[in-house]
């Protein structure tokens, strides 16, 4: 901790709580279902604007410039340099490099006074690779390895648990330029030990695996994944070897694969019947949790229908990826349920109110069974279906892979296999000359041939940082930040201040000497109308790592409170040591 005082960019103005927007929350929204949407929430780091769109409040705020701050110490160090693109960007570079089309649904599209298209970015591949090939032209200047923090839009087909699957959200994307592949093999090594600079820094328990590179295109690619049990993300993990790989990639390793088993337990569950699903709990000894969950489709044109009917019917959703494929599938609708959703969409708005509609469905990997429907229309004047059901189970198809990998070697030979849940902060790939060729981003080579450029990209989730940052550091009374991420460092709660001006001026000086020795402090001066219980609580809550509370009492021998975030004991000790204790 003693490194803080070395770094000038790290000290973010000390508050007085009385002018500062303190937005604790008592009771856990309803609607939250993981730790940190439910903090996030209670702590006053975020309010929801609409689906997916996220007010970043001061204490949130805080929290995010320092994760920025980490992550811009560790590029900069690793050679990366800084920019800043439009979010903004103009349809016909998505329709040189080819993929409008692949991204469709996920992009937000604008259209300017002119009627001319544009598109809300959801990455940059393009946009930098325009610059690129404006910009270089010689094997001479490379390599370059550029990077942005900034906002990207995604249309998510199911934004949910707050800011960890946003809309609106803010990466950090990096891209590297080389002549030749040895080049891009050294820069993708040194962005990968950077980003676990990053990761560490951060306090993670985290896991690189191999990845496949997916709609990037291009060779090797890894993720970085925070473990956490509400990761949506599976990944395959060699305690004691080095193999790591998500999920994807590490089934195609196995020798054999669980997708028999799952489809047949889809094409029984296709059948929209109770009892099926009730042998299928006992036949694979499923857990049952009762939580009831909302998807709401917008339900005003009849392609909306068959998404609806192909959720319903109980079509394997493994992530919105794929789930925005299978809506553009054209796939035949069981009788019952098509009568159904066309009888409510056909009745629209004013018909409100819930339909009872007992069908088994799966969505990531777990098996629901809706209980009901009810349709309505948002002031836009489109209609909506919302879909509430419940009774999460876990898929077959996660429970036979467990049993298949659990305790086996790795697909190389060291260490046993496990199977972990994850949450993706980082992807850096290898693109190679995708976006190059596709876009004629090209340099003279050293015997003066043309030549495409060969990519690399790095992107981290900023914003989901913060999420997957408190799925790992809670507990029952709060967030417990690490250290290198807390809105503050510490707090100061003066008790009965305004009975003792004694209280009050220690505190005040504590405020003054905290700051000098580097410390980012809250002080608490709400007035007597905010009791000791409650400040003491809203520290807690949102997680500050240092307490020093100032009483009369402690001081009629000298002495303060002082308590750390993370453990219940509450230490007394004499004014002058506080500080150097803290240190
Ligand atoms: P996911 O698999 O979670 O959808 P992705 O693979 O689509 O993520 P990338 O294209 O690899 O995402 O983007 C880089 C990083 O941006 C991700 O590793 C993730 O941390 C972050 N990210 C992606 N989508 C979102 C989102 N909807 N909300 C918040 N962060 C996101
Ligand atoms: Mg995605
Ligand atoms: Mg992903
Ligand atoms: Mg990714």
């Amino acid at each position: 901790m003693r490194h803080l005082n070395s770094d000038p960019f790290k000290r973010i103005a000390s508050m007085r709580a009385s002018r500062y927007l303190i937005a604790t929350v008592k009771e856990t929204p309803a609607d939250a279902v993981i730790v940190s949407h439910q903090l996030m929430l209670r702590a006053g780091l975020v309010r929801q604007l609409a689906s997916g769109l996220y007010s970043w409040l001061p204490t949130g705020m805080r929290v995010l410039k320092k994760v920025e701050q980490i992550i811009r110490e560790e590029l900069d160090r690793s050679g990366a340099q800084e920019l800043l693109m439009p979010t903004i960007q103009p349809a016909e570079l998505w329709q040189e490099s080819g993929r409008i089309d692949a991204m469709e649904g996920q992009m937000l599209k604008v259209k300017d006074r002119h009627d001319r298209d544009f598109v809300y970015g959801p990455t940059h591949e393009e946009v930098i690779t325009d610059i690129a090939r404006n910009e270089l032209n010689s094997y001479r200047q490379l390599p370059m390895n550029f990077y942005q923090i900034q906002t990207k839009f995604r249309d998510e087909f199911r934004p949910r648990f707050g800011v960890m699957r946003a809309r609106e959200f803010i990466m950090k994307d990096g891209y590297s330029f080389h002549a030749d592949q040895a080049c891009l093999s050294a820069e993708y090594d040194n962005m990968y030990q950077a980003y676990c600079r990053i990761f560490d820094r951060l306090g993670f328990n985290y896991r690189p695996v191999e990845a496949d590179s997916g709609a990037m295109g291009g060779a090797a690619s890894h993720e970085f994944q925070v473990l956490a049990d509400s990761g949506e993300d599976y990944i395959a993990y060699a305690e004691g070897g080095t193999y790591a790989a998500n999920i994807e990639r590490a089934e195609a390793l196995l020798p054999t694969t669980p997708r028999a088993d799952a489809t047949a337990a889809m094409t029984l569950i296709d059948t929209p019947d109770a009892k099926t699903i009730e042998q299928l709990v006992t036949q694979y000894n499923l857990p049952i949790e009762k939580t009831v969950k909302t998807l709401i489709v917008e339900a005003s044109e009849d392609s909306d229908a068959e998404l609806i009917a192909l959720i319903v019917r109980g079509d394997h959703v493994l992530n919105e990826v794929k789930a925005e494929k299978l809506a553009q599938v054209k796939s035949p609708l069981t009788m019952a349920s098509e009568a159904r959703i066309r009888a409510l969409i056909g009745a629209g708005p004013g018909s409100l109110g819930p339909v009872n509609l007992p069908i088994p469905c799966v969505v990531d990997r777990s098996v629901s069974v809706l209980s009901d429907f009810s349709a309505g229309s948002n002031l836009d004047g489109k209609h909506y279906l919302n879909i509430n059901w419940e009774r999460d189970v876990a898929l077959p198809e996660i429970a036979d892979l467990r049993n298949i990998v659990a305790g086996d070697p790795s697909p190389d030979g060291q260490g046993t296999l496990q199977i972990l849940k994850g949450i993706e902060v980082g992807h850096i790939f290898q693109l190679g000359d995708k976006y190059s060729k596709a876009l004629k981003a090209e340099v003279l080579d050293q015997g003066g041939k043309t030549r495409p450029m060969l990519m690399g990209c790095y992107g981290i989730g900023v914003t989901r940082i913060v999420a997957a940052a408190i799925e790992q550091n809670y507990d029952a009374n709060g967030i417990v930040w690490p250290y290198a991420i807390a809105p503050f460092h510490v707090s100061i709660v003066p008790l009965n201040a305004h009975k003792s001006p004694d209280v009050m001026a220690v505190a005040e000086q504590l405020y003054i000497d905290l700051q000098a020795a580097g410390f980012d402090v809250l002080l608490d001066d709400r007035d007597k109308k905010t009791s000791p219980g409650v400040k003491f609580a809203d520290m807690e809550l949102i997680g500050i790592p240092h307490r020093i509370v100032v009483s009369d009492r402690g001081l009629a021998t000298g002495l303060l409170e002082y308590k750390s975030r993370a453990s219940e004991d509450k230490i007394e000790m004499p004014i002058a040591e506080v500080i150097d204790h803290i240190h």
